[in-house]
């Protein structure tokens, strides 16, 4: 049976399901109930200096066993919501490497004990700068590890008492993807903040389309998929001006010196991806050529120009990365 207790926290009801069907039966006896995962964000938000506000109702995910598990098959790796950071950095190898340096780049060691796979996902929390060290002012927002799950093309388990569905990063990274789950009751309250002014992903594709079939009802973040390609070329980087920051991931399939396949991503407050850029450089012999190269990162000026509001230095540093990883490029 579910715990049930009331101490600290302000007087928060602490509930703590040991498994999905008891989660589901609490959250339909308290629709406003958060999910508390790692809490390092839903223990950090929403207080003022002399008193700790927290959800009237929680519901840890800490005992639910489902959510700790990591499986592989051939083609994919699956990990539970609960699983934290650092076990999954200790996989190693069997992480694509993108993954993992997204992982350690999200905080520092001791944070990652705590922080969750589902928590990162989920949360908009106020986020760390770049060395992990500080915290940019409360309400800013990064997409976090978006860049690395769309470019791996990960897909979300959401479940609710009554359903399961997988969504692709693509399409819950989007705020029309955000503003469905949200409508669902599902994610949190206020666990996307406001949703970016805009997403734009050149070269078309991507776009959200409400599933009309959706049965509304409470839902949670189960568990991650990763496809297990083999990327021959990452980059995960970190676009940094003061407290502005994104996050970008280049990832690259070569095959007899052939670029395969090219992915792109940069994720701050939106999500930026040029699909034309890529298709211009897929097929194309190693190492490219220099009008190749132009090509591409032109592309891009005009991904990032479209857009509008992008930093000035961080659009300079973006297209100076993206310009260097595919010189590097080679077999
Ligand atoms: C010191 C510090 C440094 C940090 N640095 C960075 C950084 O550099 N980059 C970065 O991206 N982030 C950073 N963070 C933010 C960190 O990523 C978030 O605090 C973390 O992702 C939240 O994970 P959690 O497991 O603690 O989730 P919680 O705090 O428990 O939950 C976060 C939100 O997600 C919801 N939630 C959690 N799990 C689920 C689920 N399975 N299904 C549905 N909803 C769920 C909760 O209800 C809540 O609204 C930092 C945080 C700290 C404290």
């Amino acid at each position: 049976m579910a715990e049930e207790r009331r101490p600290a926290f302000g007087g928060s009801n602490i509930h703590i399901p040991l498994s999905l069907q008891e989660l589901f039966g609490l959250w339909s006896r308290f629709p406003g109930a958060a999910p508390w995962a790692g809490g390092t964000a839903l223990g950090a938000g929403n207080h003022s200096a002399s008193f700790l506000s927290l959800p009237r109702d929680i519901i840890s995910l800490e005992r639910i066993e489902e959510l700790r598990r990591i499986a592989r098959t051939e083609r994919y790796l699956e990990i539970g919501a609960m699983v934290r950071l650092n076990e999954i950095t200790r996989l190693g190898k069997m992480i694509p490497d993108v993954l993992i340096r997204t992982l350690l780049g999200a905080a520092g060691y001791p944070v990652r004990n705590l922080v969750t796979l589902g928590g990162l996902v989920c949360s908009s929390a106020p986020q760390a700068t770049g060395t992990g060290e500080g915290i940019l002012p409360r309400g800013a927002r990064s997409l976090g590890a978006a860049a690395s799950f769309i470019a791996l093309d990960a897909r979300f388990e959401l479940r609710s008492a009554e359903s399961s569905r997988w969504v692709s990063a693509a399409r819950f990274y989007t705020p029309g993807g955000r503003q469905e789950i949200a409508e669902r009751g599902g994610l949190p309250a206020g666990a996307w903040g406001a949703p970016p002014a805009k997403t734009r992903l050149r070269g078309g594709g991507l776009s959200p389309k409400p599933d009309p079939a959706a049965e509304p009802g409470r839902e949670l973040l189960t568990r991650i998929r990763i496809p297990l390609e083999q990327w021959s070329y990452s980059v995960y980087r970190k676009i940094q001006d003061g407290d502005r920051w994104g996050t970008a991931v280049f990832i690259a399939r070569i095959e007899k010196n052939i670029l395969m396949e090219l992915r792109v991503i940069f994720a701050s407050d939106r999500i930026i991806r040029s699909q034309a850029g890529e298709s211009s450089l897929n097929g194309k012999s190693l190492p490219l050529e220099r009008r190749d190269v132009n090509h591409f990162v032109a592309l891009w000026e005009l991904a990032l120009e479209e857009e509008g509001r992008t930093d000035p230095m961080i659009r300079a540093i973006l297209l100076n990365c993206i310009e260097a990883c595919a010189l590097e490029l080679a077999d």
